[in-house]
């Protein structure tokens, strides 16, 4: 039997709705029964980004079953405001659709762990025992509320850094070259003379600051590509207010 509720979601997760729900309460009607879980995944809102429920200013839960014309108010995990005289130390793990995101968390400095083919289980496994944030495009990689786990809303590759930063207060933890784009172990200051066999002359021509991995044996240098980078994040530092 079909049934109208109300429903209110708060903050971040409007990000998930239509123009004609955010912000605001709205009815929406489902078949009965049907419980505050099913509703939210029909939202397409992820189980895990879900912090309090109230039903009709009650506590409830996700197996909690609707009542015709119940009022479901809902929110995100409480979370500190970010800060950036608080040093935080995050670390990440990210799902297979984010590779592009771990390169440039990792040329930010940032400890992110990212394999093409990991799988659902292992990166739950890895973030649990390393206490890692997960960084996922899957709505269904976790069923469970779960504050270390984040949706990335953005889809495009500068956007999605921005959104990182921004969401997880990152901009004064910023530590451009200290990390390997490709394997995320730490990079060392390396002399011009000792990278000129791995480079081209070119290359040798226009930089004087490379740094190496010690692991994959990559040469890194501060070329256009991370000039471009720097200064994306510079203006989403000067903007970071708004
Ligand atoms: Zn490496």
């Amino acid at each position: 039997m079909q049934k109208e509720f109300t429903f209110r979601f708060y903050s971040i997760l409007n990000d998930f709705l239509n123009n004609d729900q955010k912000q605001q309460r709205f009815k929406e009607t489902f078949k009965t029964p049907v419980t505050v879980r099913e509703c939210i995944m029909a939202f397409r809102i992820p189980v895990f980004e879900i912090g309090k429920i109230f039903i009709n200013e009650n506590p409830a839960s996700l197996k909690t079953e609707l009542n015709e014309n119940d009022r479901c108010s809902i929110y995100p995990h409480l979370r500190t405001i970010p800060s950036n005289n608080i040093a935080h130390d995050y670390n990440f793990i990210l799902d297979a659709h984010l590779g592009k995101l771990a390169r440039y968390l990792r040329m930010l400095g940032f400890d992110t762990l990212y394999h093409n083919n990991f799988q659902d289980e292992e990166i739950r496994k890895i973030a649990e025992e390393e206490q890692r944030i997960v960084l996922t495009r899957d709505k269904i990689i976790k069923s469970t509320p779960d504050p270390s786990y984040y949706y990335i809303r953005a889809t495009e590759k500068h956007q999605q850094l921005k959104e990182v930063v921004k969401f997880w207060g990152l901009s004064s933890q910023i530590k451009p070259f200290t990390r390997c784009m490709t394997c995320n172990s730490k990079l060392i200051k390396i002399q011009k003379k000792e990278v000129l066999h791995k480079i081209d002359d070119d290359i040798a021509d226009h930089f004087n600051e490379f740094y190496i991995c010690k692991k994959c044996d990559k040469v890194f240098w501060k070329g256009s590509h991370f000039k471009r980078m720097e200064k994306q994040i510079l203006d989403l530092i000067s903007n970071n207010e708004n």
